[in-house]
């Protein structure tokens, strides 16, 4: 275990930029508490007489994230953003079918949303209709007009990502859902970009009936690997009645009987069944999101809204003159994210994203997030985490990566055997006795003065990603193994 912990990058050693995925310094005060027994120990069905301390926590902590989105009802069941998708979706499913009005299956996504948003419509019984971005990113409001109107006797939902997932804050917003509402959907805000609006703006307050939160992305929850994540949703009060029961453990009554009254109704128990195992999903990291909300209050947690806005904005100024940022809002800032088109390179130099991104390994960066949402570019979301100083490490290295890139450009370098074609230089091919490449050892592993006092070594040089994601290997043993 040791081992591989140290041949990985961590936050200790770079900033991880990656898109809304970035994950942010996690204090040690809000950490240790994982670590108690009286967290750490108790079995998800325990009678509820001996969960009081976290049946508090729960209700706190509901009670944060609802004054931080102006939802009424949470739910903390959820152990992903994409289960929180599946979820709400779920809910806005009982809800049409509740009102007599079952039929009701389209759910209208724009293009550029995250992957995980079409896969969940889908799983949650809808069909769905891409709606068309416009060349600055935004949903065209005019083809989701139209497509509105066409699906209105069975529009769903429409799901919509505020910020958008161009990292951009859409002026329409209100606009687009409500032509959502007026033609018979339910707007399903995907929150995974909350980082940008904590203290500032609140989605219950601009149209959205459902949001996710990732508690392990805008809430400090570490998320190295993959998880364990945490995704509650948030509801207007008319879906209250519907958020996720469940059959072992009997949760708190968060509805009222009036919310019930519907003639048409046909449903006894108006609640969806439970999407996950455990009451309250993964309840053993909940006490990261209530100690980092706590900690910063409501002022701290506003301020870091505007810190990282400002971050990603310093870094698309620093950044413009030799990277094009690919969308702007009118005032020609970007939210709290920023991509980078990276596609004339291909042209001018026969460079490729990857080749930037393996490159910033040898500069000590874990690489931005490649080719999302739009391929050929990288996406840069610092969060507030990051120092002045780290941000302009991060911006001298891209910027050194670009003079590189410019002496292919001019012939200087060998457009096939260059620094960013090898990228990236581990220490077993730098330290060979043989070494036949036009550059030297010395710009290959310590390109700046900071990778000379704080070097972090790749432990692989470069793979062949297209033949690795097609060719599955398992690494366990085969039965005629176990024959002897
Ligand atoms: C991360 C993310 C999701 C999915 O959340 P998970 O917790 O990874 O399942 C959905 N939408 C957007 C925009 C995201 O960034």
């Amino acid at each position: 275990m040791n081992r591989l912990q140290a041949k990985d990058l961590s936050l200790t050693t770079a900033m991880i930029p990656l898109g809304s995925c970035t994950m942010k310094l996690n204090a040690t005060a809000e950490m240790i508490p994982v670590s108690w027994p009286e967290f750490a120990q108790i079995h998800p069905f325990a009678p509820l007489e001996q969960t009081q301390g976290y049946q508090t926590l729960f209700q706190q902590l509901e009670q944060m994230l609802s004054e931080i989105t102006g939802f009424a009802g949470i739910s903390l069941q959820p152990n992903a953003g994409s289960q929180g998708e599946y979820t709400g979706l779920l809910v806005i499913r009982q809800y049409h079918e509740q009102r007599g009005e079952g039929h009701r299956n389209i759910c209208l996504i724009p293009e550029s949303a995250h992957g995980t948003n079409p896969a969940s419509a889908v799983m949650a019984g809808m069909k769905v209709v891409p709606v068309v971005c416009d060349e600055d990113g935004n949903i065209d409001v005019d083809d989701l007009k139209a497509k509105a109107e066409k699906h209105q006797d069975s529009l769903a939902a429409l799901m919509v990502t505020y910020p958008s997932t161009h990292g951009v804050f859409e002026e329409a917003i209100e606009e687009i859902c409500a032509i959502a509402h007026q033609h018979g959907g339910q707007v399903y805000m995907d929150g995974a970009n909350m980082n940008a609006q904590v203290g500032l703006c609140r989605p219950a307050d601009f149209g959205a009936d459902v949001c996710h939160l990732n508690l392990h992305k805008t809430f400090c929850i570490p998320h190295g690997g993959g998880g364990p994540g945490v995704g509650p949703i948030g509801v207007m009060p008319h879906l209250k009645a519907f958020l996720p029961g469940h059959s072992v453990v009997d949760l708190k009554e968060t509805y009222s009987e009036s919310d019930l009254q519907n003639p048409k109704s046909k449903i006894q128990n108006p609640r969806i069944g439970a999407i996950a195992s455990a009451p309250w999903g993964s309840s053993s990291i909940l006490p990261i999101s209530w100690m980092y909300i706590a900690l910063m209050g409501a002022a701290g947690l506003t301020r870091a809204t505007g810190v990282a806005i400002l971050n990603a904005n310093y870094i698309a100024k620093r950044l413009e003159n030799d990277y094009p940022i690919l969308y702007k809002g009118k005032n020609g800032l970007v939210a709290h994210e920023c991509i980078l088109d990276l596609r004339q390179f291909k042209k001018t130099a026969g460079i490729e994203v990857d080749d930037i991104a393996k490159r910033l390994i040898d500069y000590g960066f874990h690489p931005p997030t490649v080719s999302w949402p739009v391929a050929g570019t990288v996406m840069v979301e610092p969060t507030e985490s990051e120092s002045k100083q780290e941000l302009d490490r991060f911006c001298d290295a891209m910027i050194a990566i670009r003079a590189e890139i410019r002496e292919i450009e001019q012939g200087q370098a060998d457009r096939q055997n260059n620094l960013l074609k090898n990228a990236p230089h581990t220490a077993e091919i730098l330290i060979s006795d043989e070494w036949d490449r036009p550059y030297s050892r010395q710009r290959a592993a310590y390109p700046t003065s900071w990778t000379r006092e704080n070097k972090f070594w790749a432990a692989t040089g470069r793979i062949d990603n297209a033949y690795g994601d097609r060719n599955l290997i398992c690494a366990c043993l085969p039965m005629e193994a176990y024959a002897e």
